[in-house]
């Protein structure tokens, strides 16, 4: 995997590592995924340690799929927080270094910004970030891109809508950061007041040239744009839950919302849905949130391959 074109990835941390070339090589070797034979075994003796500190269905079982449908085997603590030695007061830094002589890989998702980068830095073998606190995701924004060419047929020339909670939601952060290396794409950001993309997306977005704007009116916004991308309100991350019942329950795409997407649109999610999207929208062949979930084992198995297959960062 390409880091940048010319310098190869060691750690999945944030989306700001990749270039351009190095997404279009990740989306090739993820189609290349999709049809690789079960016997193919590239990864064949080797463990990822999926540790986390946080809830997940997703993202803990694609990675965990997509390690065995490489032949590899996994070794996994799901409730690290509390049934890890987190609870007896044990650093990451030192679960991690303690995890660098059981697996070749760890996955981690972690409730503190900034987790993922510090593992990296005590680790010798490859860490990747699955979530740190209302960070960062980024195999999430690398899946949804993939997930729109797919569906749309191009990365470019897309006007985006991102919804929902966008302070804290890392998925719709990443994404917002990823579509940088599009070109022609516009976005437009529809959030609760409370919760509105943060000044440091936005700069970066601004510098990189990427038209973005704020608009409240979701239902002026849907005949509009190309991509629709919902997302939960983060009800973990609020001080109290008066603020939380503040921010929720905003913005609902049900069936009349999709009477004014655009006929050829998109509807995404990173899941899990609580109530932004009704249920009734899921048999609407735009509803792509389904679809986007399966392409994640896809995109996982490109990213593990691309950290491990040729031995480099383990020294097999
Ligand atoms: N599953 C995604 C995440 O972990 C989205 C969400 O939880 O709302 O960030």
């Amino acid at each position: 995997m390409a880091q940048t074109s010319t310098t190869p990835i060691r750690h999945l941390l944030e989306v700001g590592q990749f270039d351009r070339p190095g997404i279009e090589h990740l989306f090739a070797e993820a189609d290349r995924m999709r049809d690789l034979p079960r016997s193919a075994a590239p990864l064949a003796g080797l463990i990822l340690a999926t540790l986390f500190y946080e809830p997940s269905t997703r993202t803990r079982l694609s990675f965990e799929s997509a390690m065995l449908r490489l032949g590899g085997n996994i070794i996994s603590t799901e409730n690290a927080r509390e049934f890890s030695s987190a609870i007896k007061g044990e650093t990451v830094e030192d679960t991690i270094r303690i995890v660098n002589g059981y697996a070749d890989a760890i996955v981690i998702r972690h409730y503190e910004q900034g987790a993922a980068h510090r593992a990296a830095e005590v680790s010798g073998v490859p860490i990747l970030n699955a979530g740190d606190g209302p960070g960062e995701h980024p195999s999430q924004a690398l899946l949804d891109l993939y997930t729109i060419g797919h569906e749309l047929g191009r990365i470019d020339n897309l006007r985006v809508a991102l919804i929902g909670d966008l302070r804290y939601g890392r998925t719709a952060r990443s994404l917002a950061r990823l579509l940088r290396l599009t070109e022609g794409t516009e976005l437009v950001f529809v959030s609760p007041p409370a919760v509105p993309m943060g000044a440091d997306i936005r700069a970066e977005l601004a510098e990189a040239g990427v038209p973005f704007r704020d608009d409240p009116d979701l239902d002026a916004v849907l005949p509009n744009v190309d991509v629709v991308y919902q997302t939960r309100v983060q009800k973990e991350r609020f001080a109290s839950t008066e603020e939380y019942e503040s921010a929720k329950g905003q913005y609902v795409t049900d069936a009349e919302a999709m009477r004014r997407l655009n006929p050829g649109a998109i509807l995404m999610h990173p899941l899990p849905r609580v109530d932004e999207i009704t249920t009734a929208v899921d048999a609407d062949p735009r509803a792509a949130y389904f679809r986007q979930a399966h392409n994640g084992v896809f995109i996982r198995m490109a990213l593990l391959n691309e950290l491990l297959a040729d031995g480099s960062t383990t020294g097999r």
